[in-house]
């Protein structure tokens, strides 16, 4: 039997976070989306709601279960009020799970103040000469006694001026491609790390940045699962992550189509209001169609992930879909708004700056579809 509806846990859940996104989080929205300084006040509000711990132990101040269909609820909901806080609890979802295949000590150090929201790590894997080609990565991890130097540059990095540590990819010397790729937890006040801003069009809260690792000690303990394995344990965590970053950016759409609407219905011109203009209606109908189309593709990976199904090629719909559809529903309602769309008092174009930034971030829409169309492919068989 289908059944598409939440369960009354998640119903509730979402009802209660959406109030609170859109109560907490929107009226600031616009004016601290333009600043480069992080709110961490709302980052600990959002950890007392129990929202970045989701899926991750209870011991350490999670839920405990994993939920990835609630872990999609709190990123569509929290981007009604603000898409960039919405990031932190995908954010702390992949962190948390690397985190579980280090040591006790680094769990106990890093978990609670990431799930609590008073600290937040960074992911870096992206490198000047390899981002979409990730495993091209040439940060070096050269063994010493009691752990490892490692040196390289990562680029592009999301929270790399914020983050009190960083998950690091670096490979042994003489290894190619993924093998003898290793995931460390390097502390960002370590000797020689340094940190340089980069300035994006938008999500310009999460600072992002390139980290600079010149002959950073590294001790045993801090390594992240399996020497040479750090590769293969990243990217079974980004399935989970594409969708929700899809569900995200629908979020700030849905949102400001509601603004559009509620515009329309109070925007006269010629005598009514523009909602009676099917030019303006029509694009309504036509985005709330596709946004619902999209978010349905995201629960569906969710779920399946959930169900412990494959959700590979799902997951990859979601990334590269969802972002599209939810920048070109923000684009038409920031026309339905007139020049007050483009004016930098409200938050329409914010939303769009900042949900452009997932056309690429966590992998573009081309390396999707390379994902999705090699499973196609695989299934078929051809006769000549
Ligand atoms: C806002 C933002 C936040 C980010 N945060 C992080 C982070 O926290 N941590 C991190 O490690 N990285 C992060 N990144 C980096 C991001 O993951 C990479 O930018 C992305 O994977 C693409 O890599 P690239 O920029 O090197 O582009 P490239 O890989 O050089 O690609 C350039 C273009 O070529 C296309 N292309 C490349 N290969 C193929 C192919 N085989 N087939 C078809 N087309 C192809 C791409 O789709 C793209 O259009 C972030 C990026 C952005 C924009």
């Amino acid at each position: 039997m289908l059944d598409f509806s939440f369960s009354d846990e998640h119903e509730s859940f979402r009802r209660t976070l959406a109030e609170f996104s859109r109560q907490e989080l929107l009226p600031g929205y616009t004016a601290r989306s333009a600043s480069t300084e992080f709110p961490f006040a709302l980052l600990k509000k959002i950890g007392d709601l129990g929202v970045l711990g989701i899926g991750l132990p209870e011991k350490f101040g999670g839920t405990g279960e994993d939920d990835p269909v609630l872990l999609g609820i709190a990123s569509e909901t929290l981007a009604y009020g603000d898409v960039n806080l919405a990031s932190a609890p995908i954010q702390v979802g992949l962190v948390g799970a690397q985190l579980l295949h280090g040591t006790e000590e680094v769990r106990e150090r890093y978990l609670p103040p990431v799930i609590a929201g008073e600290e937040n790590l960074a992911i870096a894997l992206t490198e000047p000469g390899s981002g979409s080609d990730a495993s091209a990565l040439r940060t070096t991890a050269k063994r010493v006694p009691g752990g490892w130097l490692l040196n390289g540059e990562k680029t592009a990095i999301s929270w790399a001026m914020t983050a009190s540590a960083s998950l690091v990819y670096a490979r042994e010397e003489g290894t190619a491609r993924s093998s003898g790729v290793s995931c460390f937890v390097v502390d960002m006040s370590t000797a020689g790390v340094s940190v340089h801003h980069m300035r994006g069009m938008g999500c310009l809260p999460l600072g992002w940045g390139s980290i600079h690792l010149d002959d950073v000690f590294v001790p045993e303990s801090h390594l992240i699962g399996e020497e040479g394995r750090g590769f293969q344990v990243a990217m079974n965590h980004f399935d989970f992550s594409r969708a929700a970053i899809g569900l995200m950016c629908l979020g700030a759409a849905e949102q400001s189509l509601e603004e559009a609407a509620a515009y329309a219905l109070i925007r006269t011109t010629f005598g009514k209001p523009i909602s009676e203009y099917q030019g303006v209606s029509f694009p309504l109908a036509e985005h709330a169609t596709y946004i619902e189309g999209a978010r349905w593709v995201c629960y569906r990976a969710l779920w399946l992930r959930q169900e412990n199904r494959s959700h590979t090629s799902l997951a990859s719909m979601s990334k590269w879909w969802a972002p599209v559809v939810a920048k070109d529903a923000i684009e038409a309602s920031m026309k339905i708004h007139g020049n007050l769309g483009y004016s930098a008092e409200f938050p329409l174009q914010q939303r769009f700056r900042d949900v452009m930034a997932y056309l690429v971030a966590d992998g573009t829409a081309e390396i999707q579809k390379n994902i999705i169309s090699k499973e196609i492919l695989a299934t078929k068989t051809v006769s000549l």
